[in-house]
């Protein structure tokens, strides 16, 4: 039994078509977008054959098989950074698509369903799946996040999933240089990054960038420097596969950086 590449290819193509303009894939989590890649993904899957839902969270599910008895989920994510790749979650889905029309062309009798899951959200924490699992942080601003999404607590909760399952399969692109570097097409994973985030304020003292001398300064941008160094040499030291990332740096009061003078 094969899969249709260019079946596959075309399906590819055509959910990549949802995007906002600019360079790249751009459908963001909870955006116009991401809602259109899955009612694409919803019809695709109808026109396929399978039988479709979603749950109240948003999750796009399509299965073949069996009506009763535990399944087998295969998929990844509709929604992207802005600008993103056009395989990163996409791929997933249309991967386990194309498996599911390949199994029902063939006519393949199966013992236990088999599922084609679009997970909502992926690239904002993990969302969609969250709620599937059952496993979505209440933090303080919870219900305020959910008025802003358009959703409930009660759609949450109506959405845990997972138990409906016995297994879960995702083929994911490789977003580091592993495969690459060793020239292999394909790998297994057998773990996966603990991530942690933390936002960190060093505090200095303003002063007059001419005025006062280098001997008096306690500078919070130079002092954070420093900071970056040891934070990378640390990080080092622990060897692969621990990886840390400083991604942004806010300067205030950086006076010149609000000035409105055409002069500095
Ligand atoms: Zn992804």
């Amino acid at each position: 039994m094969k899969i249709d590449l260019k079946r596959l290819i075309g399906m590819l193509e055509e959910v990549n078509s949802v995007t906002d303009e600019g360079e790249g894939m751009t459908r963001p989590a909870f955006s116009n977008f991401e809602d259109q890649a899955h009612e694409w993904f919803i019809k695709k899957c109808e026109a396929l054959g399978l039988r479709t839902h979603q749950d109240a969270f948003g999750n796009s599910f399509a299965t073949i098989g069996p009506k009763e008895g535990k399944g087998i989920l295969i998929g990844s994510h509709l929604d992207t950074v802005n600008n993103g790749g056009k395989f990163d979650g996409a791929l997933g889905v249309i991967t386990a698509l194309e498996v599911a029309a390949t199994l029902l062309d063939n006519n393949v009798s199966l013992k236990k369903p088999v599922t084609v899951v679009a997970f909502r959200a992926e690239e904002v924490g993990l969302v969609g799946s969250s709620v599937f699992t059952g496993l979505l942080e209440r933090t303080e601003r919870f219900e305020d996040w959910l008025k802003n999404i358009n959703r409930t607590a009660a759609t949450v909760d109506e959405s845990i999933g997972y138990e409906a399952y016995t297994d879960y399969l995702e083929l994911h692109i490789e977003q580091g240089k592993n495969l690459e570097t060793k020239n292999k097409n394909i790998g297994i994973v057998n773990s996966i990054a603990s991530l942690n985030r933390m936002n960190v304020t060093v505090h200095g003292e303003a002063g007059h960038a001419g005025t006062i001398s280098m001997e008096e300064r306690n500078d919070a941008l130079m002092n954070t420097a420093k900071i970056l160094t040891e934070f990378e040499r640390i990080v080092k030291s622990y060897g692969a596969p621990n990886v840390g990332t400083v991604g942004t740096l806010q300067v205030y009061p950086s006076s010149r950086g609000k000035s409105s003078s055409p002069l500095i």
